[in-house]
């Protein structure tokens, strides 16, 4: 009788570790409409993690002289990133006070953070060339500093994720694009797709079918009730959103 017992409490066990997991949030630009804070900037990253959030995505690019700097638009004060030194850049202040942030500092701080996953997303680069040094040194500082588990990867450029792919095999890459079938980026070796709202409102089926092919699913940049809502019905692993406090009430059901 205690070996029966024992056995419908392990199946009932397993049987709930089959169930889909909640939906998670990731605040986008890091947790940046709040006081203090900024779109990308090391203090929009350490208030997503005082949110508890899953992740804070940020954007990074090339300066002219090759350093990885955080930032979304390609230009910044009027200095345009990849035609300007990192000697000049690192002066630009962002609104929150802070200095643009280097991808080398932003890894620092999120090190010391390690409940919650970096969400990197590579910009799309003119050349091949640019793409192929960013990826290698991306994937070389964050191996540097042992935060394999602690980065996950998203680009708009499909060369990036495949270089990807080859460069951190084991890495969580998604593709944000929105133009291949879960089948097709499942076949590239990546693990996700990270699709715009509108994307997965023409394609809900994606979401099972991403996950029946072992696929992550994210979608971005999702605000508002109405919409939040649909997508945690719609049971992606992740919304990407301006409004992480909101996303989490919801999810919760507080809201
Ligand atoms: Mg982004």
């Amino acid at each position: 009788m205690k070996k029966f017992l024992m056995l419908c409490t392990l199946t009932a066990a397993s049987l709930t570790g089959l169930q889909a997991q909640q939906t998670q949030v990731i605040a986008h630009r890091g947790f940046w409409d709040t006081a203090g804070s900024a779109q990308n900037s090391i203090a929009a990253l350490e208030k997503a993690a005082e949110a508890k959030v899953y992740g804070s995505e940020f954007d990074v690019q090339l300066t002219k002289d090759n350093v990885v700097v955080v930032n979304h638009d390609s230009s910044i004060n009027g200095y345009i990133i990849a035609d300007t030194p990192y000697s000049k850049l690192k002066t630009l202040k962002l609104k929150s006070g802070e200095n643009l942030p280097s991808l080398e500092a932003y890894l620092d701080k999120g090190k010391t953070l390690p409940d919650i996953q970096l969400i990197l997303e590579i910009k799309p680069h003119k050349t091949k060339e640019q793409e192929d040094i960013i990826a290698q040194k991306v994937v070389e500082m964050v191996k540097q500093r042992g935060m394999e588990k602690q980065v996950e990867y998203i680009s708009f450029s499909l060369y990036v994720c495949e270089q990807l792919v080859k460069l951190t095999p084991g890495s969580q890459i998604a593709y944000l694009e929105g133009d291949l079938s879960p089948e097709e980026v499942k076949a590239k070796g990546m693990t996700g797709i990270d699709y715009a709202y509108k994307v997965f409102r023409k394609h809900p089926e994606w979401v099972k079918q991403a996950h029946d092919l072992g696929l992550s699913t994210n979608v971005w940049t999702v605000n508002g009730e109405k919409k939040l809502k649909k997508m945690i019905d719609l049971k992606v692993d992740y919304i990407t959103t301006n409004q992480p406090l909101l996303a989490t009430e919801l999810i919760n059901g507080q809201k």
